[in-house]
């Protein structure tokens, strides 16, 4: 998918119509059309992005601080009493629409099981040179 048929760039133009939470210039909120509770949006810069290796610093701080607002408005719609906010970057990594966006998905208790990862075990010393090398590159 290109940047010319990206879905939520149709999207953020008002070429596909969607469920929508909130606008501003720069972002649009609407709503999941495959749900994983009752008031899953999402949060898209309307400029294109394919994922948070693209973004800059600049963008997605303002898209999240946006999100800190919209987090609050959903959990007083929907009374749920938690959430979960899932942003995936790469095929591998389940996304699906290549074009950056953080969903918010309302969890209540005992709904379904997840979101989980396969947990590991890591070294301490191990940790301490990954971090300090990943450190290095910031
Ligand atoms: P991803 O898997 O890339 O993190 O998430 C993409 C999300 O976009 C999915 O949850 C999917 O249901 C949602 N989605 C895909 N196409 C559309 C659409 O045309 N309209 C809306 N509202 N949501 C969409
Ligand atoms: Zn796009």
């Amino acid at each position: 998918m290109t940047k010319d048929d990206c879905i939520f760039c149709k999207i953020g133009r008002g070429e596909i119509p969607s469920a929508t939470v909130y606008e501003t210039p720069e972002f649009k909120c609407f709503l999941d059309l495959a749900p994983g509770n009752k008031g899953h949006a999402l949060l898209i810069p309307k400029e294109h992005f394919a994922n948070v290796f693209e973004i800059d610093a600049d963008t997605a701080g303002k898209l999240f601080s946006l999100g800190t607002e919209i987090a609050r408005a959903i959990k007083d719609e929907t009374g749920c009493d938690g959430m979960n906010l899932v942003q995936n970057n790469g095929e591998c990594a389940g996304q699906t629409v290549h074009h950056f966006h953080l969903h918010f998905i309302p969890r209540f208790e005992g709904d379904w099981d997840g979101l989980k990862w396969p947990q590991g075990e890591a070294d301490p010393e191990e940790n301490k040179k990954l971090a300090e090398a990943i450190r290095k590159r910031i």
